[in-house]
């Protein structure tokens, strides 16, 4: 089975994207929703979570993810202590997730691929990519952030670019070019790589 990264920066449209493929049978795991989970759930990391954050950083044994939010987004060393508890755990959960999947291809989705240096665990990465000034709107209207608080977090991820210009395959999710057939499109190059090396 192929494993398939899909990144892209913030609001480019990665769930979107992934969503389709979840439409065409392909399992997705979204990385994002399982770090959540289990930072709510994994015992030993609450436990790292807390000595370096407080115990204030759970309200009733669930975490307070504006209040931590509002430690890390604003300071980059804390940030990225709290990914060194974080994605070691989630990687090792996506790993297994992956191990028990029975279709061609399964696909993670993460925001961070290159900027947590997992870029070799995959066997292809799609990336997508979408106008700065798009994303912005989308992730605005979506969370119904601040300006400042979208950039804020755009500017803790890899520039767009260079990203893009690292992945095998590239979605343009610029709401002028459809999204269905550039799915379809990587969709079938996928089965027909999985049957090559089959053969
Ligand atoms: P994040 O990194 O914040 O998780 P993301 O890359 O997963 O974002 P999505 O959540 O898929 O991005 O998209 C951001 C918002 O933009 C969502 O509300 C989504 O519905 C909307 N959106 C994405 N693509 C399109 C599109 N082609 N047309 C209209 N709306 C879109």
């Amino acid at each position: 089975m192929l494993k398939i990264g899909l990144t892209g920066g913030i609001g480019s449209g990665k769930t979107t994207v992934a969503q389709i493929f979840e439409v065409l049978a392909i399992p997705v795991y979204y990385a994002d929703k399982a770090a959540k989970d289990l930072m709510n759930q994994d015992p030993e990391l609450k436990k790292q979570i807390i000595s370096a954050f407080g115990k204030n950083v759970y309200k009733e044994g669930v975490l307070d993810r504006s209040y931590l939010g509002g430690m890390v987004f604003a300071d980059a060393e804390k940030l990225s202590l709290l990914n060194s508890f974080v994605h070691p755990v989630t990687f090792r959960h996506a790993s297994s997730w992956m191990q028990n999947q029975k279709t061609s291809y399964a696909v993670k989705e993460a925001a961070l691929i290159f900027e947590a240096g997992l870029e070799n665990f995959f066997d292809y990465i799609i990336g997508v990519t979408a106008p700065e000034s798009l994303r912005l709107e989308r992730v605005m209207n979506r969370d119904l952030s601040s300006k400042e608080s979208v950039l804020q977090r755009m500017a803790q991820q890899m520039d767009e670019k260079e990203k893009i210009s690292r992945c095998d395959f590239v979605i343009i999710n610029d709401e002028k070019q459809a999204l269905l057939p550039q799915v379809l499109e990587i969709h079938k190059t996928l089965l027909s790589k999985k049957n090559k090396k089959n053969m």
